[in-house]
């Protein structure tokens, strides 16, 4: 089973934007995207996304979902495969847990870093980057470095460039305590195996004698660092190593300081390293940014696409490049919308960006940006090279090599057109192509999930409208009290789903919403019987834009929350009200009986007296 914490942290990280934008042309929209739902026809779109909320809602058909079920239903992926792919998509590896359905602790998995550890440990990267750019003032070979590499202060100063000087503990005079395992945590000291002279660990710093580059995130932040050696050292380049703030496999050197010029000239441009990045910004490039170290990720391909929708790569031309750009190319596919231009620029063996820029000049660069090779034709020039397109063999292996290329491209035109291509470039027929990549094979999914009535049990009156308010706002769960939460699973006819619905809300916690309990609810062993529910709530445009609200418009978020607010009443209400009917229909089986036992007697009389209690409450709070 897979944590609850998990799947939330899951959704917060992926952006259901660029999930559902994989398959649908999204358009803004205020603070939405819309676009045409791809669950019924439609010719003016009522599909919306919310960013905010990450989930999308259908107000023509009611669909409505995380990005878990987007997949799910669009491309007929299961639960377990949604969500694991999601995860691979951020670098995420899916845990599992022994299936513990209520009282589960959720261990096992560590989400995100607290808020508390992660403003500790920013305080620590900032106070580092402060010091290292601080002894760069007094380091003449650095300056002479950077001066060298054509960089002057004031680009210095943009990037916050530092320098850490020769020696083991500099740092210590940068932090009141230099044994802080604050220091550690942030991968700036590292702790050696053996002991000083008083029994403790030896500490030492981990970056030394290296220019310094202060890696930001999104915010602003210093996260990490990369640190290069001045001359012949090795290793040439240091980062600093997988902390709670820093992962290189989603983060990019230079982002932060990049994204205004990424608006400006209307593209990135991803080169290789940091000091290309810098280098190009001192050139007129300043819209450079660099994987760290590894090769380009899904999760890096999504970050750009964030800020532009026309990315070029950068490659130097020897075989490591080659190597390089087809595990980027790779990552590209799953994002290669239609609305999407990504272009991989290969320079001449003998260059990379920074020495291309120098001999040709900015001019010259930029005419190397607009001819970079589209990805179709990249793609195209891996899978056909090399192969005796002449011979039967040499275009089954073409086929076979396009094949998963193809199949990770979202379902668009442009994978159309490659199609068109490839059928051109092998002389086969289109369809048969398309056949034998088996690409077309998604209608599926709706299918599968369409469920037989016979197997719906139907939930009414007020056991229905309780679960229904539990279903659309599980938050209110939370309310509910040991006893309450008895008299609904005990109590009732189906106390099952009473105990599945707030046992998931309760592992969900205060974040606890629709979309995702859905998710879990349609996944469930009860799944058939939850339709009718999901139906009722998502039938009413009003319920649509109530689960749309974005948290911050206060106004409106406060009318939810009054809304919340009164049906978290009503179902306190409907308790009272199934727990007295519950001891009334013990008490008429009781009344039906010939003799009673002794203990049924006083069971007869203490119901009755509850049940007593429970009227006149009730009429008093009729009348108040
Ligand atoms: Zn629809």
């Amino acid at each position: 089973m897979i944590p609850h914490a998990f799947l939330q942290d899951l959704l917060n990280r992926v952006d259901i934007v660029d999930v559902v934008g994989r398959f649908v042309q999204l358009k803004k929209g205020g603070a939405n995207f819309m676009g045409l739902c791809p669950f019924h026809n439609e010719k003016s779109p009522s599909f919306t996304v919310s960013p905010t909320k990450q989930f999308y809602h259908c107000f023509g058909c009611g669909a409505h979902g995380t990005a878990i079920s987007f997949l799910m239903d669009h491309t007929g992926l299961t639960f377990p495969e949604a969500v694991k792919e999601l995860a691979q998509s951020c670098g995420l590896t899916v845990p599992q847990e022994p299936s513990s359905f209520r009282g589960g602790s959720g261990e096992g998995y560590a989400p995100g870093p607290s808020k508390a550890v992660s403003v500790a440990l920013t305080e620590v990267m900032q106070a580092a980057c402060d010091f290292y750019r601080k002894q760069l003032r007094g380091a003449p070979n650095a300056i002479a470095y950077l001066k060298k590499r054509g960089l002057t202060g004031e680009i210095a100063a943009r990037f916050g460039l530092g320098y850490a000087p020769d020696g083991w503990q500099n740092l210590e005079t940068a932090f009141p305590d230099y044994r802080n395992d604050n220091l550690v945590e942030a991968g700036l000291v590292i702790v050696s195996e053996k002991n000083d002279a008083q029994g403790q660990s030896r500490r030492y710093d981990r970056f030394r004698e290296r220019v310094m580059f202060p890696i930001r995130n999104v915010k602003g932040n210093v996260i990490g660092f990369g640190g290069r050696i001045l001359d012949s050292g090795e290793p040439k380049y240091l980062n600093s190593p997988e902390t709670p703030l820093f992962s290189k496999g989603s983060e990019l050197y230079g982002l932060f300081e990049a994204r205004l010029a990424i608006r400006e000239l209307g593209y990135v441009l991803v080169v290789e390293g940091y000091m290309d990045v810098v280098a190009l910004a001192q050139l007129g490039f300043a819209n450079a940014v660099a994987t760290l170290g590894t090769a380009c990720t899904p999760v890096h391909v999504q970050k750009l696409f964030r800020q532009t929708e026309t990315v070029v790569f950068s490659f130097d031309g020897d075989s490591a490049g080659r190597r390089a750009a087809r595990r980027a190319l790779e990552a590209c596919l799953p994002h290669a919308a239609d609305n999407r231009t990504i272009r991989f620029l290969f320079l001449p063996k003998e260059h990379d960006p920074d020495s291309y820029v120098r001999e040709f000049g900015a001019d010259g660069f930029g005419e190397q940006v607009d001819r970079a090779m589209p990805l179709s034709q990249f793609l195209l020039n891996e899978v056909l090279n090399d192969k005796e397109l002449d011979q039967p063999e040499g275009r089954a292996k073409a086929l076979f090599d396009a094949k998963p290329l193809l199949q990770a491209l979202p379902a668009n035109a442009l994978r159309v057109q490659i199609l068109h291509m490839l059928a051109d470039r092998l002389s086969t027929p289109f369809a048969e192509i398309a056949a034998l990549c088996d690409i077309d094979s998604r209608a599926a999914a709706v299918a599968r999930r369409a469920v037989p009535k016979s197997e719906r049990r139907r939930v009414t009156g007020q056991e229905q409208r309780a679960l229904r308010n539990l279903v659309m706002y599980p938050s209110i769960a939370k309310a509910l009290d040991q006893e309450s939460e008895q008299t609904l699973v005990l109590m009732t006819e189906h106390g099952e789903l009473f105990g599945e619905v707030i046992g998931h809300a309760r592992e969900l916690g205060a974040d606890a919403e629709f979309p995702v309990l859905k998710d879990l609810l349609q996944n469930g062993p009860n799944a058939p019987t939850y339709e009718d529910i999901f139906q009722e709530i998502l039938a009413y445009d009003e319920n649509g834009r109530d689960l749309m609200i974005d948290p911050a418009d206060e106004s409106a978020s406060e009318r939810v929350q009054e809304q919340k607010k009164l049906l978290a009443e009503e179902l306190q209400a409907t308790v009272i009200k199934l727990r007295h009917d519950s001891y009334r229909a013990r008490l008429d089986q009781l009344a039906r009986q010939a003799t009673l036992s002794a203990e049924e007697v006083a069971e007869f009389s203490e119901l009755s007296a509850k049940a007593a209690q429970i009227k006149a409450a009730r009429v008093v709070s009729r009348d108040s």
